[in-house]
């Protein structure tokens, strides 16, 4: 039988512990916190246990580690494992490997930025051609539940699993950790600076990435989709032995999807015309880019263009992502919380031409130099919030000094109320206020969208008092 600890009690980590223990293996889960999940796993068989740090004696007599993203490769459990010749591996990993006859297809998705919205969009246009279609990852069901055919306690691991395909975002922490995982088509979005604390170096976090690409080899059959608009992305894409389909803004070559005429068009499947820019929701280049992605992965996998066309326009965005909140007093309040990493940031900021920008959080690491650089002449003003507000507020004074910047010192979650205020007194009619931080929420808030949750009520207590409806 199978011996395996399973670090992190989130809902991937209590999944996959339940998907194993019904597939007879030993079971063991370390987290540091207990989760609601957790507490009905003993009842399960799982042995739980609960400490911080994760005692190195847990690795004993054991033959396997999964991971949740918690877990660097510095984690002192995980450099334990490794120099014990264990294996580690993430839970999308796991889903793969335990795919049975008849188990659905993997698309897959990954990037710094544009991942949740790619596989949704990817799920609509799959599911406008008829097919049985789920969009997975950070979102929906655990992988492993969907992969596996298996749902819950007393279920037998099932061969009949209910989907024929997968929309998969995969982040880089889960690629990092896989080594089979290979995706019949799989996009890469973009890759910019994010998570370097957590890989070490851009370069270990970039080849973390193109793992999304394993199947597209020679043998392997896959297909290799990859924005042609980034450069690093570009690099990489032209180092693939496999199929490979490119896309951009611009208009696309023979073999690839782009924009021509105000229209996405496919130049590498047949479909022509897809759909108008202008119908791609939510607003923004960015998405459009997104858009282009989740069409040659559907059209890599045989779906006609007319259901991603309808896919496509049919498509409900996710919240908090350039999400528009209210206007009061001539000013456009959107929340775009998600956007936690400056790449993200620098996206939503020149979607709009005058912006007062709610920015601050936890920055992870990375520098906000170049995005404040870039985007200085559009800002009208900046409201600055959470831990690492003091590094936004230099980069502000050095490459836009002309800014006026109103500094919000606490840093609980009761200065959403006073961060719109000033946002509202820097923000003249016809300017937007945009809540894109460039930087995590978890400083402030339980998660992104919480911030984003705080950000609408704020509004909507100023269009209270402004006597109008938000
Ligand atoms: P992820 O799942 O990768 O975090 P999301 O689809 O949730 O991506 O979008 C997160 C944020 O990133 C959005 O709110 C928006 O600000 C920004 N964004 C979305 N798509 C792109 C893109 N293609 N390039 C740059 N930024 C993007």
């Amino acid at each position: 039988m199978n011996r395996v600890l399973i670090g992190g009690a989130g809902v991937a980590g209590v999944a996959a512990a339940r998907v194993l223990r019904a597939g007879g293996a030993d079971v063991t889960l370390v987290s540091a916190k207990s989760s609601a999940g957790s507490d009905e796993l003993a009842d399960e068989g799982v042995a739980v246990v609960i400490a911080d740090p994760a005692p190195i004696e847990l690795l004993d007599g054991i033959d396997e580690l999964v991971v949740s993203p918690g877990f660097t490769p510095r984690n002192p459990l995980v450099t334990a494992a490794l120099d014990r010749g264990l294996e580690v591996y993430s839970e999308p990993e796991l889903a793969w490997r335990l795919r049975g006859a008849g188990a659905p297809d993997w698309l897959g998705i990954t990037g710094t930025n544009g991942k949740t919205t790619t596989t949704t969009m990817l799920a609509a246009i799959l599911t406008a051609a008829g097919l049985s279609a789920a969009a997975l990852g950070n979102i929906g069901e655990p992988l492993v539940f969907a992969a596996s055919g298996i749902s819950g306690p007393g279920h037998q691991l099932a061969g009949t699993p209910s989907y024929e395909v997968l929309a998969v975002e995969l982040s880089s922490f889960q690629l990092h950790w896989s080594r089979d995982l290979a995706p019949r088509a799989g996009a890469l979005l973009n890759l910019a600076e994010d998570h370097l604390d957590w890989h070490g170096s851009f370069e270990a976090y970039a080849q973390a990435k193109e793992a999304i690409w394993r199947a597209a080899t020679p043998e392997g059959g896959g297909v290799a989709v990859g924005n042609l608009d980034d450069p690093r992305v570009a690099e990489a894409l032209s180092r693939v032995t496999g199929r490979t389909v490119g896309f951009t803004l611009a208009a696309p070559n023979a073999g690839e999807l782009g924009v021509r005429d105000g229209w996405l068009y496919d130049d590498a499947f047949g479909g022509g015309r897809l759909v108008e820019a202008t119908a791609i929701r939510p607003p923004g280049a960015h998405n459009v880019s997104n858009a282009l992605a989740a069409a040659a992965l559907a059209l890599s996998y045989g779906v006609g263009p007319a259901a991603v066309r309808d896919g496509l326009a049919g498509y409900r965005p996710e919240g908090h992502r350039n999400a528009y909140v209210a206007t009061v007093a001539g000013v456009d309040y959107v929340d775009d919380s998600k956007a936690t990493n400056p790449h993200a940031a620098y996206a939503s900021l020149t979607a709009y031409p005058r912006v007062v920008w709610v920015a601050g959080g936890q920055l992870k690491g990375v520098d906000v130099g170049e995005l404040v650089a870039s985007v200085a002449d559009r800002l009208a003003g900046a409201v600055l919030l959470g831990v690492d507000r003091a590094q936004v507020a230099q980069a502000l004074a050095r490459h836009a000094p002309q800014v006026p910047v109103v500094d919000v010192a606490s840093v609980d979650d009761g200065a959403m109320g006073e961060v719109v205020r000033a946002a509202a007194e820097l923000a003249r009619p016809g300017d937007t206020v945009l809540l894109a931080p460039a930087a995590a929420s978890l400083d402030m808030y339980p998660s992104y969208a919480r911030r984003g949750d705080a950000f609408a009520a704020a509004v909507g207590e100023l269009a209270e008092r402004a006597g109008e409806p938000a």
